[in-house]
């Protein structure tokens, strides 16, 4: 469900999901004019945010303009269509970064949050990338048991870690769990902060024994240590 597509198929305007301006196909990617593409704060050699081996993370994005504000309504203000713009974006970082893995899983919403939105952020995107790379989007089987929306109130990383804690769980009983188990998948979400999300997501699919290779769309840091820095002054 994509919320422009009801406006394309009446007027079949292709516009750029950036400035939202017109544009003449062939376009150099997927609904981003090339005026945007070139504006657009791509990391380049700086995709590979962490370099620990157990948990290694990419983003194809820094957190800036005018990707941040694209992600920013694609998650807020219902502009589910920038999704199509971003998710080949990164499904290119994938194949540029030879990526191996067996499954995409976005990182869940608190199904409140879920229902409050309506839709997963994360799961727009990874259903974009599922589509390029012909690799399955894996639901239901990370769930998230703690609600954190209040976690804005959490001043310090710490805090913000302690919120999370144990927030994640898996849901045992799908099968796809044994067929995961000692494979690798793509934990994805749309921006890096603190970090705290995805340490945490990634510890209960590691508990699960299935390896994680982290993924967000955007970033503005250098140095991501998953289970260094912050985890260790808990
Ligand atoms: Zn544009």
């Amino acid at each position: 469900m994509l919320a422009r597509d009801g406006f394309e198929q009446i007027y079949y305007v292709p516009y750029c999901a950036v400035c939202d301006q017109p544009i003449q196909p062939p376009l150099p990617s997927p609904f981003v004019c090339s005026n945007c593409l070139s504006k657009l704060p791509f990391r380049m050699d700086k995709e590979k945010v962490s370099w620990e081996e157990d948990v290694p993370l990419y983003a194809t994005f820094f957190y800036r303009e005018p990707m941040s504000n694209m992600l920013i309504s694609m998650k807020f203000s219902g502009r589910t269509d920038r999704a199509r713009a971003i998710g080949p974006l990164l499904a290119m970082t994938v194949c540029r970064r030879h990526l191996s893995f067996d499954a995409v899983i976005p990182v869940p919403l608190h199904k409140k949050r879920l229902a409050d939105r309506g839709y997963n952020q994360a799961t727009l995107l990874a259903q974009i990338m599922s589509d390029k790379l012909s690799i399955p989007v894996v639901e239901d089987l990370l769930i998230r048991t703690v609600d954190t929306s209040r976690q804005s109130e959490a001043h310090s990383a710490v805090e913000r870690y302690q919120h999370l804690r144990g927030a994640f769980e898996i849901n045992e009983s799908l099968p796809v769990l044994e067929t995961l188990a000692g494979r690798t998948v793509l934990l994805l979400d749309d921006v890096l902060t603190t970090g705290a999300t995805l340490a945490e997501a990634a510890k209960s699919l590691r508990a699960a024994e299935i390896k994680v290779i982290c993924f967000v769309a955007a970033t503005n840091k250098d140095r991501y240590s998953a289970y260094g820095d912050v985890l260790e002054s808990w």
